[in-house]
């Protein structure tokens, strides 16, 4: 298959190696691995998709997909087909049934916008720049899933083109194992052009951050541990060791330091966020506080999250508790003087919502998890990977979406259950049996075992 001849069959770009503008194409937030296809098409709406992935099924051209580039695993180089999303964003609010449609490229900063105009919001996470659908086939841990589950529990209808090139529907009602299987198995069954998912109230918001210096870390640590025992669904929160480089960018009392910085995310009025968070300002003195009432729209002040292109691994292992022996773990990890290098250490307080099985079953596991720690780094040796030294303390299970960066396509199985693992595998050979979707993390088609 040659780019002309897939140039004939869409009307939207299609570009090859050494074409003036492939470059931009293929570029994504995250710069550590790069899409390299021998073709990208960069489409804008279902019916180019549809010829696409016809063109890349008649042909057998593996297929990789891309809507930002905040979570690349595997990536296409010297072969296949990328097909590029960013350009399909319609948003969709409906406010009397709470429900949004949102399309394959659209990020979360315009969904939080067309919500926030009725009270609603959707279930983000923590950057308005990472596209909906990517971040919630992967499940989806947003600011306010303690109080509501994974944002892949409110999905209610998505439409995708399957590998073999049909547009199909998958709701609980219709297609009910490709309902369940996309979502939490990620980019494996084709190209998703649309879903539509529940919108929740979020009346009045508390949120903001508290930095504390880095020879704090343990006494932060433990506090903010035994103090998530104590809060109720509505109040999440997440504790990051930060090592931010010594650039101008970054604010002067993070530069080249470790700094913790204790994020907090509460469904509620103001007067009850600053009575919760009371213990909390009490540990020791803190470098900025930046805790407060805010309108929902504003949730990325809480964790400031990069907007440029940055180059990055990310890996992530699920806790099954934080007692006083694994924070010390952690610490020792982690902590100062520990000689890590990762620019980040990430705790997220789960439970809650996040632990009761959704309504409609799904292929997202870890409703058994306490905590799901991951790490952001360059690639690279390390005195000690904090993920794997920690798996020991953890349910054995990977975030997928907290997976990203060379080596991370192949950690797939750890995202699941081996029975959800096994089942996904049965899907992926029913749907795309040659695996032409594999520039993802990766789930083989399988035989069906009786
Ligand atoms: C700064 C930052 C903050 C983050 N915060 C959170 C958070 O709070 N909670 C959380 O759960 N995750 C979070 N993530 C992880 C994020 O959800 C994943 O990286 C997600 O995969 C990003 O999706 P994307 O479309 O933006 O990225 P892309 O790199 O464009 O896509 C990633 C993968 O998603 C799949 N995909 C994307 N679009 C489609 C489609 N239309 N059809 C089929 N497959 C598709 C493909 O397999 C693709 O390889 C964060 C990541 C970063 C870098």
């Amino acid at each position: 298959m040659t780019v002309r001849e897939l140039a004939g069959r869409v009307s939207g770009v299609v570009l090859g190696p050494g074409d003036e503008g492939y470059a931009a194409e293929v570029a994504g937030f995250n710069q550590v691995v790069e899409h390299r296809p021998v073709m990208v098409v960069g489409v804008r709406d279902a019916g180019e998709v549809r010829r696409a992935v016809a063109f890349a099924a008649e042909t057998g051209t593996p297929t990789a997909v891309q809507a930002t580039g905040h979570g690349p695993s595997r990536v296409a180089e010297g072969v296949g087909l990328l097909i590029n999303t960013r350009r399909m964003t319609k948003v969709l609010v409906d406010p009397v049934a709470r429900v949004a449609r949102v399309e394959a490229g659209a990020r979360w900063e315009q969904v939080v916008e067309a919500a926030a105009v009725y009270g609603l919001a959707p279930l983000n996470g923590s950057s308005p720049l990472v596209g909906v659908v990517g971040y919630t086939l992967g499940g989806g841990l947003a600011l306010l899933s303690r109080a509501y589950g994974f944002a892949a529990d409110h999905v209610t209808s998505v439409e995708v083109v399957t590998p073999d090139g049909r547009p199909r529907t998958a709701t609980a009602q219709q297609n009910t194992d490709l309902f369940w299987a996309l979502r939490g198995g990620k980019g494996n069954f084709g190209v998703v052009t649309a879903i539509e998912f529940g919108l929740v109230a979020v009346p009045c918001f508390y949120g903001g951050g508290l930095f504390f210096p880095g020879e704090s870390a343990a006494e932060v640590l433990h506090a903010w541990r035994l103090w998530t025992r104590s809060v109720p669904q509505e109040m999440a929160s997440s504790l990051a060791l930060l090592r931010m480089p010594d650039l101008e960018a970054v604010p002067q009392f993070l530069r080249g330091r470790l700094v913790v910085h204790v994020r907090v995310a509460h469904l509620g009025p103001g007067d009850e966020g600053e009575r919760l968070v009371g213990p909390l300002r009490e540990i020791t003195p803190v470098l900025v506080d930046t805790l407060a009432e805010m309108p929902y729209r504003r949730f990325a002040e809480i964790h400031n999250d990069p907007t440029f292109p940055i180059p990055y691994e990310e890996r992530s292992t699920m806790l099954r508790e934080l007692g006083r022996g694994a924070a010390d773990d952690l610490l020792r990890l982690a902590g100062p003087g520990s000689g890590c290098t990762d620019i980040m250490v990430e705790l997220r307080h789960m439970g809650g919502a996040l632990s009761r099985p959704p309504s409609v079953p799904s292929a997202v596991d870890h409703r058994d998890a306490a905590f799901c720690l991951s790490t952001l780094g360059l690639p690279g040796p390390r005195p000690a990977h904090v993920v794997d030294a920690m798996a020991h303390r953890g349910t054995g299970r990977s975030y997928l979406n907290f997976l990203a960066g060379p080596g991370t396509a192949q950690l797939a199985e750890r995202g699941y259950s081996p029975a959800a693992y096994a089942r996904l595998g049965e899907i992926k050979a029913r749907y795309d049996p040659d695996n032409l979707f594999r520039f993802n993390h990766n789930i083989p088609p399988r035989a069906k075992s009786f």
